[in-house]
């Protein structure tokens, strides 16, 4: 009976095994014709002035709009994407499209745009950036490329190289997700960094937390001293705004000031606020 136990669990295990890597698989192959079809669209989130309340500029987020399924969120595709070589192609084509609709907004919007650690790989990065950048002309000031601590010290040479011709370049250079990885403070010194992005772990913890509440508080002040502006990720609730607040920490992103959006309700957005670029086309013929 044991033995028929073994078997049995032995298949279905197989099977469950079979079914993932199937689905894995049509993920994969929906990708490499989904990334050219234009599928894969730019959703953008609010980032805020804390102190004032002012709209400084949105993050790109991708979102797969699949012929199927819908709206699929980037835990589903960025892995599969990564593992298979297509994360490149995949960012640098939704790049291309959230700074196209970053053209319509007003000059003092910036553009956050998210890099894999895969493509800290590419020694033509930053070639491929200002290139783009370039094309559209956007200027290199208005994008801030988002690079996670984990991406940027697995290779601690490299990435200097890269993260020092995006620089020269003008493009800023923020560092994602701090607080989950392990740089030193050695290597935070050594990297030219124009932005330090709090994790939201820390953030969304922070009212019940004491533990989280004070890393934040820890990190809003080593970025001051560093003399580079912190800015808190997962800020969901009035709460947490006003604690950060009354830790000075200066810029914030959450669902508190509005979730990720697609291209169209961010234009209505910034059209109520008379935040549309008043040279784009679309401003002048007051069309959305
Ligand atoms: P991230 O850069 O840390 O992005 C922030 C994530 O936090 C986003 O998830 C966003 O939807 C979520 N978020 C924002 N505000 C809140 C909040 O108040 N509460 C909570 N609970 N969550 C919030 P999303 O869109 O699922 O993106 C996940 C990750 O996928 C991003 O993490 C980023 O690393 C990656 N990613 C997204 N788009 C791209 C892309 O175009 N290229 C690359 N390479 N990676 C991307
Ligand atoms: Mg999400
Ligand atoms: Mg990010
Ligand atoms: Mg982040």
């Amino acid at each position: 009976a044991a033995k028929r136990a073994g078997r049995n669990q032995r298949a279905w295990f197989d099977a469950s095994m079979e079914r993932e890597l199937e689905l894995r698989n049509e993920i994969e192959l929906g990708l490499r014709a989904g990334i050219p079809a234009g599928q894969i669209v730019p959703w953008f989130e609010p980032q805020v002035d804390l102190a004032t309340g002012a709209l400084i500029g949105f993050e790109l987020l991708a979102r797969w709009e699949h012929p199927e399924l819908g709206i699929l969120e980037p835990s589903l595709f960025i892995p599969i994407a990564e593992e298979s070589g297509l994360i490149g192609e995949l960012s640098m084509s939704v790049m291309r499209a959230g700074i196209e609709e970053a053209r319509h907004w007003d000059p003092s919007l910036r553009l956050g745009v998210n890099i894999s650690p895969s493509q800290m790989r590419d020694s033509w990065l930053a070639q491929k950036i200002v290139k783009l950048l370039s094309e559209r002309g956007f200027p290199a000031e208005r994008l801030e490329v988002e690079i996670t601590e984990a991406a940027l010290f697995e290779n601690l040479g490299f990435a200097s190289a890269i993260v020092g011709s995006l620089r020269n370049q003008g493009v800023r250079v923020v560092l994602d997700d701090f607080g989950t990885g392990y740089s030193s403070l050695t290597h935070l010194r050594a990297l030219p960094l124009d932005r330090i992005k709090i994790d939201r772990s820390f953030v969304l913890r922070m009212a019940e937390d004491a533990d989280a509440a004070a890393l934040v508080r820890m990190i809003v002040s080593l970025a001051q001293s560093l003399g580079v502006p912190a800015m808190a990720e997962g800020v969901e609730n009035a709460e947490i705004a006003t604690m950060l607040g009354s830790i000075a920490c200066p810029t914030a992103q959450g669902w508190h000031f509005g979730r990720p959006a697609p291209a169209r309700a961010t234009r209505a957005l910034l059209a109520e606020r008379g935040l549309l670029n008043a040279a784009s086309p679309s401003a002048k013929a007051g069309a959305l």
